[in-house]
């Protein structure tokens, strides 16, 4: 029997990879993490993470996955002043359907700068001295066969040195720009389909100092664009963060597009369906400039139909389905698809269809999020549709039909209510809508009339002041 420690090889060391790096461990004794950024020993932002300069939420369904892999990660978050927001308690929210309203939490989000959130996460994995990182590397070569890898030679950025790394496992967690395909197409790996749903979203951010008063607890603000006007999506959102500071976002789907200059910024955010954003704004100090993004196509790629692919290679994270952002999904998501990875190693393990029945799995877990996304953003004007899925066109109209049901009640009956919030924070399935009570409640319909202006308090808005 051999007696060569086994050893995993994590393409991305973002949060993806981080906690795959995580999961892998409980495996297998070694795992070597490459990434072309040098990864910061502290809180701050890197070129191979841009989309870190914007608000990011992470969902209770993905915030307990985390934790489950590295416990005490949300004390530690808090600590360093991140805010837990209760889902409805801590939120205003103007959905696509209306003002929501304030049900006792179910659920939660954790509102973080991104660079704390990775640099929390990755410190803790690094405790390990079994994981190394290659830093300011990338991928030459993955070496083998379409049916098993060997290992992967891996290039310094700055030396241009290669290195051989044997590995029995490989997976791809380097997000949005992964060139898998590239990598694997010359060990005969076919070309693998891909579904794309583009709005054209774009993102303008700029953090800002909250007022005093209000920077330790104010609720979440969000006015959400209604998919049903016929007209371009325009959306904000006000996200407490660490430091007494707010990380405002602003959207819009093609043609909505939000400006990048300061006037512009501030004047988008009180055009929005509601100008509440605008208005709390006008209450903050700006502490930065305003910064876009283009990052945010959903995309789906299906490298688990393939009847071609090496049974030790996994893919996940933005590397294998990326989503609209507006949603929140893609850290929850890529932190489902790591959950998945490790269940899947702790059953099947050494057997040959180890990555078929992972992958398979792990498409399995992130189809929510994917339609959840797409199934809304077809609506916007303009929308980019390439996608086989037949979702898309047979009977989109009669599920968004139950959707808007689910919305419109659930905005002031708390059963509803609570089981939209289990899907949104990623907690629950979509199928979990059909549950007898939830039926019930939409047969009978909303407990209170709906709310015309938005849920703040006196207490709340006294603190702007
Ligand atoms: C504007 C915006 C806002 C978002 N808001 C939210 C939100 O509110 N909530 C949420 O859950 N998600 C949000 N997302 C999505 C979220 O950012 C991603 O889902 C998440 O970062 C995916 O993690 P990842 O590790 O797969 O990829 P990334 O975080 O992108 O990490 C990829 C890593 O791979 C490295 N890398 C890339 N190529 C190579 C290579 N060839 N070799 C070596 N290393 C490589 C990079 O340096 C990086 O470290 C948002 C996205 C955008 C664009």
């Amino acid at each position: 029997m051999s007696t060569k420690p086994s050893h995993g090889a994590v393409i991305g060391g973002g949060l993806a990879g981080m906690l795959t790096a995580r999961a892998l461990r409980r495996h297998l004794d070694r795992v070597t993490v490459i990434d072309r950024d040098e990864l910061p020993d502290g809180p701050e932002p890197r070129k191979g993470v841009p989309q870190a300069r914007h608000a990011h939420l992470l969902w209770s369904g993905g915030a307990r996955i985390v934790e489950s892999l590295l416990p005490g990660t949300v004390e530690r978050l808090r600590a360093a002043g991140a805010h837990r927001i209760g889902v409805q308690s801590d939120m205003v929210n103007m959905s696509p359907y209306g003002w929501q309203r304030r049900f006792p939490e179910t659920q939660f989000l954790i509102a973080v700068g991104r660079p704390l959130l990775d640099w929390t996460v990755r410190d803790q994995v690094l405790a390990d001295p079994a994981i190394t990182v290659l830093a300011r590397t990338e991928v030459h070569e993955l070496r083998g066969t379409e049916g098993h890898l060997d290992g992967l030679s891996v290039r310094g950025l700055d030396s241009g040195a290669v290195t051989e790394l044997d590995a029995e496992l490989v997976v791809d967690a380097g997000g949005r720009g992964s060139r898998l395909r590239q990598w694997v197409a010359p060990l005969g790996v076919p070309e693998p389909e891909e579904d794309v749903v583009d709005s054209g979203i774009t993102y303008s951010t700029r953090i800002y100092h909250a007022p005093e008063r209000a920077a330790a607890r104010f609720p979440m603000v969000s006015v959400y664009a209604d998919y049903r006007a016929g007209e371009p999506g325009r959306s904000g959102l006000i996200l407490p963060i660490e430091n007494g500071r707010w990380i405002v976002t602003l959207s819009g789907t093609r043609g909505g597009e939000p400006p990048t200059d300061e006037a512009g910024f501030t004047a988008f955010a009180e055009s929005l369906r509601h100008p509440l954003v605008g208005q709390v704004l006008a209450t903050a100090e700006p502490a930065g400039p305003v910064r876009g993004s283009r990052s945010t196509a959903n995309r789906r790629i299906h490298y688990d139909r393939l009847d071609r692919w090496p049974d030790n290679l996994i893919v996940l994270g933005d590397a294998l389905a990326a989503f609209n952002p507006i949603y929140g999904h893609g850290m929850s998501s890529a932190a489902r698809a790591v959950a998945v990875l490790d269940r899947t190693l702790r059953r099947h393990r050494g057997t040959p269809g180890l990555a078929v029945t992972a992958m398979r799995a792990i498409a399995a877990a992130i189809d929510d999020p994917w339609i959840l996304a797409a199934s809304q953003d077809v609506f916007y004007p303009d929308c980019r549709v390439e996608a086989k899925d037949p979702r898309l066109s047979e009977d989109l109209h009669s599920r968004q039909d139950f959707s808007e049901r689910v919305g419109t009640v659930g905005l002031s009956d708390p059963v509803v209510s609570a089981a939209s919030a289990g899907v949104t924070t990623l907690a629950a399935p979509v199928a979990s809508l059909q549950s007898p009570a939830v039926l019930n409640a939409l047969r009978t319909g909303p407990a209170q009339p709906p709310l015309s202006d938005p849920p703040l308090t006196d207490e709340e808005w006294a603190l702007l002041r």
